[in-house]
């Protein structure tokens, strides 16, 4: 396990200084669905390129360094929005399976898989969230 410093934020937009895309989102019986690829691998123009004209946020999911005090969701000790996207979704069995940043992870090292069971089934743009969504995603 990384220093706390060290850790990835899974949150983060593909145009993140260092991002990496760690993985792809689809739509699945009307809920996204997060799959995962081997190894993450950086988020560069030409990979983010490839989703055409659909922006890269909708459909890779991209992690970056946390940023902690600089975002809003940091209170200084740890990353707000997990705990609440941990109480308002209802978890999701892919959780289990292999992520590539799972080891350097911020939301992983606050909330162990609770965390992977809501970030399964989330983009980081998604036009289309519910209310519940929403208002857990909203900083305080
Ligand atoms: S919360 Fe879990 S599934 Fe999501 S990026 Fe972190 S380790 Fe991967």
């Amino acid at each position: 396990m990384p220093y706390d410093d060290d850790l990835l934020c899974p949150g983060a937009p593909p145009w993140t200084e260092g991002a990496v895309v760690f993985g792809v989102v689809s739509r699945v019986a009307g809920r996204l669905q997060v799959d995962w690829l081997e190894t993450k691998t950086p988020a560069t123009p030409d990979i983010l390129a490839l989703t055409g004209d659909t922006p890269p946020a909708s459909v890779l999911r991209t992690a970056a360094k946390c940023p902690e005090s600089c975002c809003a969701h940091f209170d200084g000790d740890e990353c707000q929005l997990i705990g609440r996207l941990v109480a308002a979704l209802a978890p999701v069995a892919s959780a289990r399976l292999p992520c590539p940043i799972r080891g350097e992870c911020r939301w992983f090292w606050q909330e162990g898989l609770a965390a992977c069971g809501r970030c399964s089934q989330l983009a980081t743009q998604d036009d289309h969230a519910d209310i519940a969504l929403r208002e857990a995603a909203r900083p305080r």
